[in-house]
C-alpha cells in the first residue's frame, strides 16, 4: 500500500486510530447514575466493568488521598473534588490505586457532556514510566501541602455555594461541587467534636462571617476534628474573606489545617511544666503554692456543700536535731523517706498531700470526717514512730487534725489547724490532737 501523504488523513483515520490506542472510553448517564464501557485496555481492564454504577466510578477515580491507598470514605467525601457533575468540558490528571496494587497509577481524564443528553463521555489515559514518575514527585508534593493543609476551597455566601481549590500544579481547575454552603456546614458539623460543635455552627453561621470579616481579613481557631480514620486530630479551621472592593462581595477561602502533632506535644510540655510547678522537688509531694490552692477550693467547695473536708498537719520532731548530726543530706532522705510513709498509708487519690515547708506537711481530706481523718493521723503517727529510717533510726512527728467548717476562711482554717498541731508539740510530740 502507497504511503499516505499528510492530506489523505480524514477524521475517520483519526478516530480509528484513537480507538486502538485509547485506555478507555465510557458513557455515563448521571440521572440513572450508571456508565457504559465502550473501549476499556490496559490498567482500565481491572478498574471499569461493561456497564457500572457511575457513583462507585467517581469514588474509584477520585477518593484516593495521600500517602496512604485508602479510600476516602463516608462523610469526608465531601472533602474530595469531585461529586461528578460537570457542565462544560473537563480535564485533569488524576491518581489511582488499584485494587491489590501498591504504586498509584496516574490518569488523565477528560470529560465531554453532551449537552442535549445531558450525558457525558469519559475519555481515560494512563501515563507511561517516566511520566508517571514525574506525577509521583507531583504527588509527593500535594502529600506535602495536605498534609498540613488538609483541605481548602471556596465559599461564596451570597450564592450559598462550595468549590475546591485545588492544591496542586497537576490542575488549576475550580469544580463545582453543587453543595451549598448552608448543607455542607451542616454535614461538616458532625466531624466536629461534640464540645467544639457549637463553636462551629456560631463561627461559620454567613451572618457571623458577614458581620466579622471585612474585606481581606483571615482568622482562625482550633478545635478537633475526626479524621480519615475517625480519630479525633487538632486542626486550624482558617477562614479569609477575598479582598474585593464590592461591598456585596462575601466570597471566603476556608482551610483545615492538621495541627495535631504540634498540638499534642505543645500540651505535653504544658503539663510537664504544669506538674514541676505544682510539685516539690524533694519529695514529688504538692508544694506550698499548690496546698494553698487546694485548701482554697476545699473551703469554697465546704460553703457550698455540706461535704466534710479534713485538714492535716504534720512536723517533724526536733529534725533540726537530725541534720545537726547527721548532716543535711541525711535531712534531706528522711523527709523523702516520711513522704513516702505518707503516700502509703493515705487511702485514696483525691487526698491530697503536700510539704507546706521544712519539715512540715499538710494533708486536704475530701469527703472525710474528723473522726474517721484522726484514725488516719493515728495511723501515720504510729507509722513513722516504728520506721527504720537510714541513718537516723528514729523519728517522730506531731500532728494537729482539724475540720473545716461552713463559715471558715483561709485563715480561720489555718490557724485552727497550726494551733491543733502546735498542741502536740505540747503535749509532749509524737501525738495526735483534733481541734
Ligand atoms: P520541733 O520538734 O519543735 O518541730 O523541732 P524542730 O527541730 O523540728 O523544728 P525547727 O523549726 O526548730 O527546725 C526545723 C529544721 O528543719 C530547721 C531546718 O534546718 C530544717 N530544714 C528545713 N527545710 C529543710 C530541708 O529542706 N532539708 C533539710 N535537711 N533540713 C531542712
Ligand atoms: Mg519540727
Ligand atoms: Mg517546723
Amino acid at each position: 500500500m502507497a504511503e499516505k501523504s499528510l492530506y489523505d488523513y480524514n477524521l475517520s483515520d483519526v478516530s480509528d486510530l484513537f480507538f486502538e490506542n485509547v485506555g478507555a472510553v465510557v458513557i455515563v448517564d448521571p440521572a440513572i447514575d450508571t456508565y457504559k464501557t465502550i473501549v476499556c485496555r490496559g490498567m482500565f481492564e481491572s478498574l471499569l466493568k461493561e456497564s457500572g454504577i457511575y457513583h462507585d466510578l467517581i469514588l474509584d477515580l477520585w477518593f484516593h488521598f495521600n500517602e496512604s491507598n485508602e479510600k476516602v470514605a463516608g462523610e469526608y467525601q465531601i472533602f474530595a473534588d469531585n461529586t461528578g457533575v460537570f457542565k462544560t468540558k473537563y480535564s485533569r490528571r488524576l491518581k489511582i490505586v488499584l485494587e491489590g496494587e501498591e504504586k498509584p497509577r496516574f490518569v488523565q481524564l477528560t470529560v465531554y457532556p453532551f449537552e442535549d443528553t445531558k450525558k457525558y463521555i469519559f475519555i481515560m489515559d494512563e501515563f507511561v514510566d517516566n511520566e508517571s514518575l514525574q506525577e509521583t514527585l507531583t504527588s509527593k508534593k500535594i502529600d506535602a501541602v495536605q498534609g498540613t493543609f488538609l483541605f481548602s476551597m471556596y465559599i461564596d455566601l451570597v450564592a450559598d455555594t462550595t468549590s475546591s481549590i485545588n492544591v496542586s500544579e497537576i490542575s488549576d481547575d475550580v469544580v463545582n461541587y453543587n453543595l451549598k454552603y448552608s448543607d455542607w456546614r451542616m454535614m461538616i458539623v458532625n466531624m466536629i467534636w461534640p464540645e467544639d460543635q457549637e463553636q462551629f455552627l456560631r463561627r461559620t453561621d454567613p451572618e457571623y462571617l458577614k458581620a466579622n470579616f471585612t474585606p481581606g481579613r483571615t482568622s482562625s481557631y482550633d478545635c478537633m476534628m475526626r479524621n480519615l480514620e475517625g480519630k479525633f486530630i487538632w486542626v486550624k479551621l482558617i477562614f479569609s474573606r477575598a479582598q474585593t472592593y464590592n461591598e456585596d462581595d462575601y466570597r471566603f477561602v476556608f482551610m483545615v489545617q492538621d495541627i495535631n502533632d504540634d498540638s499534642i506535644e505543645m500540651l505535653s510540655t504544658l503539663q510537664t511544666y504544669e506538674e514541676k510547678a505544682t510539685r516539690d522537688p524533694l519529695t514529688g509531694l504538692y508544694n506550698h503554692g499548690e496546698i494553698e490552692n487546694q485548701f482554697n477550693s476545699a473551703i469554697a467547695h465546704r460553703q457550698k456543700t455540706d461535704d466534710p473536708v479534713s485538714l492535716m498537719m504534720m512536723d517533724l520532731d526536733h529534725f533540726k536535731d537530725v541534720n545537726d548530726n547527721y548532716g543535711h543530706a541525711v535531712g534531706d532522705t528522711t523527709l523523702q523517706h516520711f513522704a513516702k510513709i505518707l503516700l502509703d498509708i493515705i487511702p485514696e487519690e483525691k487526698f491530697i498531700a503536700g510539704r507546706w515547708g521544712g519539715e512540715e506537711f499538710v494533708l486536704i481530706c475530701r469527703d472525710r470526717e474528723i473522726a474517721k481523718a484522726a484514725e488516719l493521723a493515728e495511723k501515720i503517727r504510729a507509722k513513722v514512730d516504728e520506721y527504720l529510717f537510714p541513718e537516723i533510726a528514729h523519728i517522730t512527728c506531731s500532728i494537729g487534725v482539724t475540720e473545716l467548717k461552713a463559715e471558715d476562711g483561709f485563715t480561720e482554717a489555718f490557724n485552727r489547724l497550726d494551733k491543733a498541731m502546735y498542741a502536740s508539740k505540747q503535749g509532749g510530740r509524737n501525738k495526735v490532737t483534733v481541734l
